[in-house]
């Protein structure tokens, strides 16, 4: 006989939407087992996400004083473009009356686990689940291996897939674990971590002839910057030195504080939307469901957007009987998912150079960019979508 743990919803994934979700639903009395095939280690040590809109930080508000966004994040109030020899400041308050707050995504995650664990939380790491069954039952099920390896199920009168851009919920709910509308594109993100003061006070999105870079912080002593690069770069083809100087040369008019790099990756770009975000009784989130490129900071908020959406439609169906708010949730997410990939396809085109860009090409990118940056409503729809259109 294989094991059986029955709860009232499993989560399959203990990353921001996993873990989020499970809070808002104890919130409101609903228990949940939440599982996570790494150990807690990796997930609170792995350098991902930076950026929080207003949206998502006031969410994590109600976490209280175990959410230190607002003690250790720090609110951003703009961004810079940059192209052409010339910065140009984006300021969200006066724009849309929003702000950002940088804030890492494994903070988040490490106040979320505390959060959760604190509370007496099911949550369980090194368990790896195998697939979600029964999705058109009223008990579907998660079929998985705990961290000994050995079987067991867990039963559930809802199934949520956050497991992830790799998901294998996602086969439960679209009849594949690719189904879904999917580009790629020719470029992606060489990243640094270095321990370095920071080079600006503010993101700078620089456009150059080069090709694109994103001056980011971490701390007052971890900077994190990325270059655009050749999906198939090998992180070891560069020197620290070479590094820098191409890093340096994208980013014209600021001089870069360097220090000792000591982490690098390549970030690939993808857009990803599942052709099905729910089936009978298992639904999906975050980057289960779609992925975005990481040009407009959306792919964290994006799944906590999700995760506010489903954790109200599981309220009306487990609480009082009613299903009608689960019925048109893809709908609804949909809605914003759409608009956010749009934003993050747009931030992605205006600011890299494509491989093949001709010099037409590149005169159009700079008209765009000051189409832009020279109207009050180019900058408005900028620093709308960047802090987060408010939550419907
Ligand atoms: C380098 C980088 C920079 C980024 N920058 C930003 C940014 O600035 N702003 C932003 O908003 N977003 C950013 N993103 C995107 C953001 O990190 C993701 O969108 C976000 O992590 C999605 O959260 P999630 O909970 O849906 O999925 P994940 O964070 O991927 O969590 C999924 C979890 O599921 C677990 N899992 C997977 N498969 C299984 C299985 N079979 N069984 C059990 N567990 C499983 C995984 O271990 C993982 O912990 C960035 C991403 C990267 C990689």
């Amino acid at each position: 006989m294989t094991p059986t743990v029955r709860t009232r919803v499993a989560i399959v994934g203990a990353g921001p939407a996993g873990l989020l979700l499970s809070h808002l639903l104890d919130a409101v009395g609903i228990p949940s087992v939440v599982i996570d095939q790494r150990s807690r280690d990796e997930i609170e040590s792995t350098i991902r996400a930076g950026i929080l809109e207003q949206g998502t930080v006031e969410l994590l508000d109600t976490l209280g004083d175990a959410s230190r966004v607002r003690t250790v994040g720090n609110r951003h109030d703009g961004i810079e473009l940059r192209f052409a020899g010339e910065g140009h400041r984006i300021d969200f308050p006066s724009l849309v009356g929003r702000a950002v707050w940088l804030y890492p995504q494994h903070e988040v995650l490490k106040d979320l686990i505390a959060a959760r664990l604190a509370a007496g939380q099911d949550l369980r790491f090194g368990v790896t689940a195998e697939s979600v069954q029964d999705a058109e039952t009223d008990r579907p099920r998660v079929i998985a291996r705990d961290a000994d390896g050995q079987p067991f199920e867990i039963e559930a009168e809802f199934v949520v897939g956050s497991d992830g851009s790799r998901s294998v919920a996602r086969a439960a709910v679209t009849g594949s674990s690719t189904g879904g509308y999917f580009r790629e594109y020719p470029f992606a993100w060489f990243g640094i971590l270095c321990e370095a003061p920071p080079s600006s006070d503010e993101l700078i999105y620089s456009n150059s002839p080069d090709g694109f870079a994103l001056i980011s912080q971490r701390s007052a002593s971890v900077q994190r910057m990325y270059f655009q690069c050749d999906p198939e770069t090998d992180t070891a083809a560069y020197s620290e030195a070479q590094l820098w100087d191409e890093l340096q040369k994208r980013v014209p008019g600021t001089t870069l504080k360097e220090g000792p790099i000591f982490q690098r990756d390549v970030l690939r770009f993808r857009s990803f939307v599942a052709h099905e975000l729910l089936r009978g009784r298992v639904a999906l989130v975050g980057d289960a469901a779609h992925t975005v490129p990481p040009t407009g900071a959306k792919g964290m908020n994006l799944a906590i957007a999700d995760v506010r959406l489903l954790a109200d439609a599981l309220g009306a169906l487990l609480l009082d009987g009613d299903a009608r708010p689960l019925e048109t949730y893809p709908e609804r997410a949909l809605h914003r998912i759409w608009k956010a990939q749009h934003f993050s396809w747009w931030m992605t085109s205006l600011l890299h150079v494509a491989p093949d860009a001709t010099d037409f090409d590149r005169r159009r990118q700079l008209g765009e960019l000051r189409s832009v940056v020279e109207s009050d409503h180019g900058r408005a729809y900028l620093a709308e979508a960047y802090t987060g259109w408010p939550q419907s």
